[in-house]
Order: structure tokens, then C-alpha cells, then sequence
């Protein structure tokens, strides 16, 4: 029945079938055809996590190209079981859905190469302009902060449309709000380097602000 939606990892059990229900129920919601990879990885050092992302399936075969794919580590389906936690998990899947559906890796990925090749250009006039060090050193740092700032900013939107698309095809305010306070409690129980970020910025909205800006979602 949901042959479509393949899910990569070597012990297939129950909970992966109700996983498989689960991608299958949100990916009709957004009327995303075709097959669908699922691929069911350990935890990263920074914590559990869920996220699309473009992935070679097939590593050793060359000029293979890579696939859309929603990666699942086991902490996230500690936390959210398919069968105890579904809608929470629900939740979590329509908002990376909405990822997939406005083609969001790919837009972030040129995003990426265009402020890149800006600083590139800009780089290039400061070489030629001055010869100062430490006017060059200072700038080239304030350039990569800018750099951050300008691609996080964009990507804390695109993770706004997300949540507010997420609520939109579930309907379901509370499991989001939890969805996202626990996910965000997961990845921060590892991660470091909070003082960076504080100067770089934010890939996603705290936790407030989504609970927040969910909060203030209406239909009418
Ligand atoms: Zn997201």
C-alpha cells in the first residue's frame, strides 16, 4: 500500500511501518507523487535530528545523481514514536514537507552560491583597493558574519512559511508547538559554540517565536 515510500534501514520492524503511514498520510496532504526515500540514521554528535536533504543513494555507482531524501535519526524516533507520539511526529513531517514541496534545499543551495560569489567579488575589489592587513583581516570577518546573517535571516523565514504550512495541513496547533519545543530541546542538549551563534545568527527561529507566531495563526 505504500510501496512508494522506501525506507532505508536494515531492521524493519512495526514502528517503521507506522512510520511509513505517516510519511505517506502528509505527502498526500501536499500532493507530493512519486517515490519517496526515507533514510533512518544514528544521532550526530549535536543531538537527534530531522531534516531533508539531497543524498547520494548510490555512493559507489559513478555519476550517480542525488535524491531528495527526509533523514530520520533514531533519537527523533525515540522521542516521537508513529505510534504513541504520531501527531506530534505528523507535525515534524508536514513541516519538512513544506521543505520539499517549495523546493527549499535547492533554493538554499544557490542562495549559498550567490553570497558566496558576492563575497568572492567583494574580496577581489578589497585586494586590488588596499594593502592594510588588518583593514584586509577585519573585513573578510565582517564579511563571513554579514555572510551568515544575510542566509540565516532568509532561511528563519522559509522556516516560518514551514510551521505556518505545517499547522495549515494538520491542524493541530498543540503537537507542533510540542513538536518543535522538544526537537529544539534535543538539539541543544549536545551543541555547542552558543557564542558564535550569538555573533552569527540563527538558522531557526527560537522556540518562543514559533510557539508564538503558531499562537497567532487563524483562519478567519
Ligand atoms: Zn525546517
Amino acid at each position: 500500500m505504500y510501496d512508494n515510500i522506501i525506507i532505508h534501514d536494515s531492521t524493519s520492524n512495526k514502528t517503521y511501518l507506522e512510520l511509513q503511514k505517516l510519511v505517506s498520510e502528509i505527502k498526500q496532504k501536499y500532493c507530493i507523487f512519486g517515490e519517496f526515500h526515507v533514510l533512518i540514521k544514528d544521532d550526530p554528535a549535536n543531538g537527534p535530528n530531522i531534516e531533508m536533504k539531497m543524498v547520494d543513494l548510490n555512493p559507489k555507482k559513478w555519476f550517480s545523481k542525488r535524491t531528495e531524501v527526509l533523514i530520520i535519526t533514531k533519537g527523533i524516533l525515540e522521542n516521537f514514536s508513529p505510534i504513541t507520539n504520531a501527531d506530534e511526529l505528523k507535525a515534524l513531517l508536514a513541516h519538512e514537507f513544506s521543505h520539499t514541496l517549495h523546493k527549499d534545499i535547492k533554493f538554499k543551495g544557490i542562495t549559498g552560491v550567490v553570497i558566496g560569489l558576492i563575497d568572492l567579488i567583494l574580496l577581489d575589489i578589497l585586494l586590488q583597493t588596499n594593502q592594510n592587513l588588518i583593514i584586509i583581516i577585519v573585513t573578510v570577518i565582517l564579511m563571513i558574519i554579514v555572510s551568515f546573517r544575510v542566509f540565516y535571516h532568509i532561511n528563519r523565514k522559509l522556516e516560518t512559511r514551514c510551521d505556518e504550512e505545517a499547522y495549515c495541513k494538520t491542524q493541530n496547533r498543540e503537537a507542533l508547538k510540542n513538536a518543535i519545543k522538544k526537537v529544539g530541546y534535543l538539539g541543544t542538549q549536545n551543541r555547542l559554540g552558543g557564542v558564535i551563534h550569538c555573533i552569527i545568527g540563527y538558522s531557526h527561529p527560537s522556540d518562543e517565536e514559533r510557539s508564538a507566531r503558531i499562537d497567532s495563526l487563524t483562519f478567519n
